[in-house]
């Protein structure tokens, strides 16, 4: 068996083609929450369905989330109630109170559904609200994503990283907001001071996660701060972690990221954006899997690909790459 720690994009791309190499059932893959956000009601966890959704051959390829050829007509008609009630669509926060009531899991991050900030498909909303009705009735997070990998026939063990609350927020000279907020609804601005993963000292990872992580990791390319920080900053993770060997896939080719704000992120937060700074990031990295652009030198083993990540086949030629540094290291 080897993990897959996951954010929303990269380490999807890295196991859409790989099952040769990492077959489903004996690869577990960790995904972040620090992303999920409750939104009218309904509890969106991006990071855990887009490999979901791609291992149930549903993914929507042009974007990496959603499910492909999804209908919007609920979310049109939200828009379209409170574009006729004036209702300002910016994201609409619930008072500070209920932030820190009702379902434990969704605290920090709770969002009214009036204009719906993030664009949410049909089908898509039926995994939500599957999932937040089966944590209503009692389950965990860890045992309604187990629900829905059992009702789209998909045989990885997906794994919530904790089944605790941890919100990332950004910190901004305009205010604290949601990373979905600062994201999603404005595009990456205004600039960070700070990154906090609220909650992530106070939960804990599930018996699932970590027992998985005395497997071999793997961690695909993503996102140092907003994917793996909420999983570092659990204190049983990071020492469990520094246990096991872990390769980790490079998402920059030296000083250049392939996509999303990783770099702005971290920079923010005292990293060089780069694959030296991704290096740094995990002191508890054994192999770097890096582009053959990529001339960063680590004090530890590198192997060298294209780690472009557009196709099944460029998957199953980073997978190889992995499995030799695996090799090198297990
Ligand atoms: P998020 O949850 O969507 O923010 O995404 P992840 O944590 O999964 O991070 C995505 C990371 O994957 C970004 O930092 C990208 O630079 C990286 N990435 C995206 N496409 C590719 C690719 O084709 N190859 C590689 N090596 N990295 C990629």
């Amino acid at each position: 068996m080897v993990t897959f720690l996951a954010g929303g994009t990269g380490t999807p791309k890295l196991l859409q083609g790989a099952e040769a190499v990492f077959p489903p059932a004996d690869t577990p893959v960790v995904g972040n929450t620090g992303d999920d956000v409750e939104l009218g009601g309904h509890l969106v966890c991006p990071d855990l369905d887009t490999q979901l959704f791609l291992d149930a051959g549903r993914i929507d390829r042009e974007t990496w989330w959603g499910i492909a050829d999804d209908s919007h007509e609920t979310h049109d008609e939200l828009h379209a109630l409170a574009e006729g009630a004036r209702l300002d669509t910016t994201p609409r926060y619930l008072d500070d109170d209920a932030q820190t009531s009702g379902r434990d899991i969704a605290r920090w991050r709770r969002f009214s559904g009036i204009g719906e900030f993030m664009l949410i498909g049909d089908r898509d909303r039926a995994i939500h609200l599957t999932r937040t009705g089966l944590i209503d009735e009692g389950y965990s997070l860890t045992e309604a994503t187990a629900t829905l990998c059992r009702a789209l026939d998909v045989e990885r063990d997906l794994l919530p990283m904790t089944d605790d609350p941890v919100a990332s927020l950004i910190h901004t000279p305009s205010g604290v907001m949601h990373f979905q907020e600062w994201w999603v609804h404005r595009n990456g601005n205004p600039p960070v001071e700070k990154v906090e993963f609220r909650g992530s000292t106070e939960a804990t990872p599930t018996e699932a996660v970590l027992d998985a992580l005395t497997d071999p990791v793997v961690i695909g390319p993503s996102n140092p701060i907003t994917s793996l920080g909420p999983m570092l900053g659990m204190d049983a993770f990071r020492e469990t972690l520094s246990l096991t060997p872990v390769v980790v896939v490079s998402p920059f080719v030296e000083d250049q990221v392939f996509s999303g704000p990783a770099a702005t992120l971290m920079e923010a937060v005292g990293y060089e954006p780069s694959t030296a700074g991704v290096a740094n990031a995990y002191p508890f990295a054994d192999a770097f899997v890096l582009d053959i652009e990529d001339g960063t030198e680590l004090d530890c083993p590198v192997f060298r690909t294209d780690t472009t990540l557009d196709t099944p086949e460029d998957s199953a030629r980073v997978a190889s790459a992995v499995d030799e540094a695996l090799a090198e290291v297990v």
